[in-house]
């Protein structure tokens, strides 16, 4: 399934492009100058976000049962990838040998070992921000007051949990009882979930980087 993201022109034009979900560049005409660009695809578009597209674009289409499981996968994607890239920053820096195969083996295994959110949530704190994500957040004045605004049903002591509750328990539903009974304003919700928890996650994995 191909999706379009708006890539800025240099001559301001924000241009519709589709992309497939392993692109690492684009290249496209722009339909105001005529200039064609070709680059690549900002590093920050991980795969979080990429399948955040994937979900919103989906929910465009009104498949909001298939938007609901999108919005799940962003989240769960991108926190297995936050812990495949720290841990391997640890093994990298344990001061033992470094041998990529099997430290590649050694962490997808110690992922395979987690199968529950909360957990996984846990062991990327860990990671990055031992303290937890309520207490990142609480340090972030910007966040705190998005969430006091926009997200009021979230106590901010039990985010995780929440978010769970809220994504996971519906993509749960979705698919192991194969209940497809969401409608737009369930979905909507879920994808604004699943955007604030990736905005707080990159923002903790910005802060660790320094
Ligand atoms: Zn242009």
């Amino acid at each position: 399934m191909r999706i379009p993201i708006i890539v800025p022109c240099e001559c301001g034009e924000k241009v519709k492009v589709e992309i497939d979900s392993g692109d690492t560049d684009v290249n496209f005409e722009c339909p105001n100058c005529g200039e064609r660009n070709i680059g690549s695809l900002h590093q920050g578009f991980h795969i979080g976000r990429r399948l955040l597209s994937y979900a919103a674009n989906a929910f465009e289409k009104k498949d909001f049962n298939f938007s609901i499981l999108l919005s799940s996968m962003a989240m769960d994607c991108y926190l297995s990838r936050l812990y495949y890239k720290w841990r391997d920053i640890e093994e990298l820096n344990s001061g033992q040998p470094y041998e990529p195969n099997a430290v590649g083996e050694k962490i997808l295994k110690e992922l395979q070992k987690i199968n529950d959110f909360l957990e996984k949530i846990r062991k990327v704190e860990d990671l990055i921000y031992a303290k937890g994500i309520g207490d990142f957040i609480k340090q972030h004045h910007e966040i705190n007051k998005k969430i006091q605004n926009g997200f009021r049903s979230i106590n901010i002591d039990n985010f995780a949990r929440i978010i769970r509750d809220e994504v996971m328990w519906k993509r749960n539903d979705i698919v192991h009882i194969g209940r497809y009974k969401y409608n737009e304003g369930h979905a909507k919700k879920c994808y604004n979930y699943s955007i604030l928890f990736i905005e707080v996650l990159e923002k903790m994995d910005a802060e660790k980087r320094l």
